[in-house]
């Protein structure tokens, strides 16, 4: 890319721009990806985090734009913690979750000083931040929230709320019907975050932050306008702020093969990742199936012996992300079942973290088995994959629905009921069932290649948008072009 294609005539004007991103892995790496397009568009770019989550992205932003970290000591003797656990990941005991937040809090006054030294001109806070909204405000100053999420789901929460159709079915699993979406998307109750079925403390934490996006200047996501265009427009009009698609962020900035394996991972030993490699290397174009359910899930044993048993009886070639518990029955059956493929060189098994980016282009992946977390279903659009989707918690189940019902791209794996994240949950997925869904999805039969047409048109569309000219791209400069409007105007007055 050409660097003075952004370069901005005027240096009185360049922008300066906060990025603060929250502590979870899938958070980070989209809101970073974002701040390094900024960056690349001539913005004087601050991400402001803790010492532990500034690894994770640390090694990426100095290899390529100027970007400064501003670097917090967390305080964890203050909210009893180990030293170094401050992100929320599937490595994060349960007990622990209350802590990091509480650690978070302590630190605010800290970060509402930082906001005021720095002298900014608009803060891109994660939506978990709500009180920047305030703290924007007093700086005169834009706020703009990040959204790790489709804008279908943001949409979903929206009709919900104002329409309450879900209070209105007689049992958790009777089906109804989303009020006033682009699309007739049905759901059942028991697909609803729980927090939307009963009010709990998450329900007040979200009533802030919907309250918040709706004071903003406006919202960004990780999204392009061929993809969910009718729901970009419907989000803008109920909620009465600005949007801007400015995906896929992880194909905008993370070229070199480098990137892509340190995204979201401080890599410890050089070499740590390539025996996947040898091994996707020698199987044919499409064939493999990548099963992977982001990062911070962990299945229990009884459902792990499932996806093995599916895995192994469908027949066709894998890699398998995995999570171990503790637990000796699992530990030994995992071993056996790990030497049995590897001997029928069926199955490659990746234990806790995979360089999914890397993984995903490999010419020899032809579908995946998916959580449906945002970040890897916008991934799975840059390649161009059908997949298997399996949604367990957060907004999965809305993303859900875009990727089966209104993209047409995914076979339900038939999950019925949402979980926490750090829960297991009562559902177990069999094998017969997960099995079907593989099928239907590395089939070279009609529906499955019906699919795979689709999911290519819409990688063709994803490279398009990052490109002069593209969606994103112009959303990119209409945004930029807002804020050095709103920034001239502070300077008149
Ligand atoms: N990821 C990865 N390797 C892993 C697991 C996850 O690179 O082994 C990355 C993945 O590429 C994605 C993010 O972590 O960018 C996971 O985000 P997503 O929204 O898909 O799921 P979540 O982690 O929120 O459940």
């Amino acid at each position: 890319m050409d660097r003075s294609e952004y370069q901005i005539e005027d240096d009185n004007l360049k922008l300066k721009v906060i990025f603060l991103p929250f502590l979870s892995i899938s958070h980070i790496i989209p809101i970073v990806d974002m701040a390094r397009i900024f960056a690349m568009h001539d913005v004087d770019v601050t991400i402001i985090t803790t010492t532990s989550n500034a690894a994770l992205f640390q090694s990426s932003i100095s290899r390529g734009q100027n970007i400064r970290t501003h670097v917090m000591k967390f305080p964890a003797e203050q909210v009893g913690l180990p030293v170094g656990v401050e992100t929320f990941s599937a490595d994060t005991p349960p007990d622990m979750s209350p802590k990091i937040y509480a650690g978070l809090e302590i630190l605010r006054p800290e970060i509402e000083n930082l906001f005021k030294e720095l002298q900014a001109d608009c803060i891109v806070s994660d939506m978990f931040h709500p009180w920047t909204v305030d703290t924007a405000e007093k700086l005169g100053i834009p706020r703009i929230i990040f959204y790790a999420a489709s804008v279908l789901s943001r949409c979903a929460v929206h009709s919900l709320e104002q329409h309450e159709v879900h209070t209105k079915v007689e049992c958790d699993s009777e089906k109804f019907t989303l009020v006033g979406l682009p699309h007739e998307l049905e759901m059942t109750r028991l697909q609803l975050p729980d927090w939307m079925r009963k009010p709990n403390m998450y329900a007040m934490l979200m009533k802030v932050v919907n309250d918040s996006a709706r004071k903003s200047f406006g919202a960004v996501f990780n999204s392009f306008h061929e993809l969910e265009g009718d729901y970009e427009e419907h989000y803008k009009r109920v909620c009465g702020t600005k949007c801007w698609s400015l995906g896929p962020v992880s194909m905008w900035v993370n070229h070199d093969d480098l990137d892509k394996v340190e995204r979201g991972h401080h890599v410890k030993t050089q070499g740590e990742e390539e025996g996947w490699l040898e091994w996707l290397n020698k199987k044919k174009e499409g064939s493999v199936l990548y099963v992977s359910f982001g990062s911070l899930n962990r299945f229990p044993s009884d459902q792990l012996v499932e996806i093995a048993h599916a895995l192994e009886s469908s027949g066709y070639d894998f890699i398998w992300v995995v999570r171990k518990n503790n637990d000796e029955g699992e530990n030994s059956f995992m071993e056996e079942f790990e030497e049995r493929v590897k001997g029928s060189k069926k199955g490659y098994l990746i234990w806790g973290w995979a360089p999914q980016l890397l993984i995903l282009e490999n010419r020899a992946i032809g579908g995946m088995v998916s959580h449906c977390g945002w970040n890897t279903v916008v991934e799975s659009m840059n390649v161009g994959l059908p997949m298997v989707t399996w949604p367990l918690f957060a907004e999965h189940f809305f993303n859900e629905k875009l990727v089966v019902d209104v993209l047409k791209i995914g076979v339900p794996v038939g999950t019925k009921e949402w979980r926490n994240w750090n829960e297991f949950g009562s559902e177990v997925v069999t094998r017969e069932e997960i099995e079907k869904a593989i099928g239907v999805v590395m089939d070279g039969g009609e529906e499955g290649e019906g699919m795979r047409q689709r999911a290519k048109a819409l990688s063709n569309a994803a490279k398009k948008a990052i490109k002069l000219g593209g969606s994103s791209h112009n959303n990119m400069m209409e945004l930029i072009r807002e804020l050095k409007e709103l920034k001239l105007r502070r300077k008149a007055q």
